[in-house]
């Protein structure tokens, strides 16, 4: 891939442009680096990790996308032993109703977001650029960035939530085949409205700091000063699917409130300041047959994501290693 425009410090060759530095781009990205290709990732983000996100308001911190990971295929428990061996994660609790078999719920450290930054550490990553079509040309695509930047790759990874990876490749009028689009023109996902509330004293959430309310439009809330993650008394309220795609066109601010209202027993302290952040991709409501999809062999075009391997963390990261896996045998039979 040659660069067109003056962007400094990434390489000039690239093997593979990866749109997203969520988890998928990021662990695509790092295994893709290990085998010797050269990647970029470009995020519309001011910082990798996509729905791995923690945010300040002050003097307090919050987890506002993702509040754990789950580890169960062996190459992610792997991975999350190593993360845990060099304090990137730590264990945050385990379900009491689950019995003797029951599997750790880690928590990032001292964020969520953490977990992103490492996965970043050694990858080229191009941040707060949006890259607003991806076209095929004769060597390969070529992705036109808001800021009026070119790419040029042999092949391209898309892992942005399935509709807007679609948009992307609409805006370069890249074609896909029939089924493919109306398969992937189905998948739909949850929305979330989260309020990140300082308090001016602590929660009375009980130990370990979050909990899944039974009833009511709260799916989950945290208390991230419990949790670790924040020195001042600061909750993150999630609200249900339902209430939240009910809700996502009313004031923000409206919404946050009647939350919080609802949230006023586990709170224990007045509300000084807060937040509310809608999430329109939460999680997929329908996961994939397959870890990843290939969109063109020739030249190679893969989509990734969590709506691929899983709601989760932990399927974010599979399937991107599954995109990277396919990358990698369709340039070994490119190179014959
Ligand atoms: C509120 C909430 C709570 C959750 N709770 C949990 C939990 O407790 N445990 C768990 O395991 N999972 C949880 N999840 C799900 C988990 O966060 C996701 O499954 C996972 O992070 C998805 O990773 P991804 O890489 O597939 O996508 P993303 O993280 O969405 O990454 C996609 C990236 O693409 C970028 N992008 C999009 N469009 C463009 C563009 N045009 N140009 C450039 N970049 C672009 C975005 O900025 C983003 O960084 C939660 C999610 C939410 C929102």
């Amino acid at each position: 891939m040659e660069q067109e425009g003056a962007v400094q410090d990434f390489p000039h060759k690239i093997d593979i442009l990866i749109v997203g530095a969520g988890v998928a781009g990021l662990s695509a990205a790092s295994d893709l680096r290990q085998s010797g290709r050269t990647v970029l990732l470009v995020d519309k983000g001011r910082g990798p990790g996509g729905r791995l996100a923690s945010r300040r308001i002050g003097g307090a911190t919050f987890d506002h996308g993702a509040q754990f990971l789950t580890a169960r295929d062996p190459r992610f428990v792997a991975s999350v032993d190593r993360w845990r061996t060099i304090g990137v994660v730590e264990e945050w609790f385990r379900s009491s109703d689950e019995g003797p078999g029951s599997h750790p719920r880690w928590r990032g450290k001292p964020t969520m977001n953490e977990i992103a930054r490492h996965l970043a550490r050694d990858v080229p990553v191009l941040l707060a650029k949006r890259v607003v079509s991806l076209r095929r040309d004769p060597d390969g695509w070529v992705a036109h960035l808001e800021t009026g930047e070119t790419f040029r790759a042999g092949a391209a990874l898309l892992t942005p939530p399935v509709p807007q990876s679609l948009a992307i490749l609409e805006a370069g009028g890249s074609a896909l085949p029939p089924k493919e689009k109306a398969r992937l023109d189905s998948v739909e996902y949850e929305r979330c409205l989260a309020v990140l509330g300082v308090l001016d004293g602590p929660a009375r959430i009980p130990p370990p700091g979050g909990l899944a309310p039974a009833e009511g439009p709260i799916a989950w809330i945290a208390d991230n000063q419990k949790k670790g993650v924040s020195a001042a008394p600061a909750v993150t309220i999630h609200a249900t699917a339902a209430f939240s795609l009910e809700h996502w066109d009313r004031d923000r601010k409206d919404c946050g409130r009647e939350l919080l209202r609802a949230a006023e027993v586990c709170l224990g302290s007045a509300v000084t300041e807060y937040q509310v952040h809608g999430w329109r991709y939460s999680k997929p409501v329908r996961v994939e047959e397959s870890p990843c999809l290939i969109l063109s062999e020739s030249p190679p075009l893969v989509i990734a994501g969590d709506a691929f391997a899983g709601p989760r963390v932990e399927g974010a990261a599979l399937s991107g290693w599954a995109a990277a896996d396919a990358l990698k045998q369709m340039n070994r039979f490119a190179n014959r």
